[in-house]
């Protein structure tokens, strides 16, 4: 997948839609529209890089912002406390479907692995 076909990357643009729960320059994070949990955010780098493989490839300071914009994300969301998973599918067996590099922010009910 090119970044021209990239959801994400159109996201990112704001060429096309979506529920931004936070922005700044390089990072945004918005509702997933197929929220699995009561609260469920992706936190992206607004470069296209697909995935954990190519993360070398972001800008400095890009990976530590989507920890910090993630930890942020749940606190506006009221999971800070009661507890948020932060997970990065990567390639087939995780389940990845979207090929730009995301963050999920899943919380607001009892988790389980994986
Ligand atoms: P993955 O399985 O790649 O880790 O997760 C992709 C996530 O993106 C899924 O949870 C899916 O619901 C979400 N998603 C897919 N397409 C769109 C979209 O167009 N907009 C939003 N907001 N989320 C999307
Ligand atoms: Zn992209």
């Amino acid at each position: 997948m090119s970044e021209n076909d990239c959801i994400f990357c159109k996201i990112a643009k704001g060429q096309m839609e979506a529920e931004v729960v936070y922005e700044e320059e390089g990072v945004i994070a918005f509702e997933d529209i197929n929220a699995k949990t009561p609260v469920h955010v992706l936190v992206i780098p607004r470069e296209h890089v697909p995935s954990m493989a190519e993360v070398g490839g972001l800008p400095d300071g890009i990976t530590k912002r989507l920890f910090e914009v993630a930890q942020a994300v749940a606190e506006k969301k009221g999971v800070a406390e009661s507890g948020y998973a932060f997970r990065i599918n990567n390639g087939p067996d995780s389940g990845q479907e979207v090929l730009h590099l995301h963050a999920h922010v899943m919380g607001g009910r009892r988790l389980s692995m994986p």
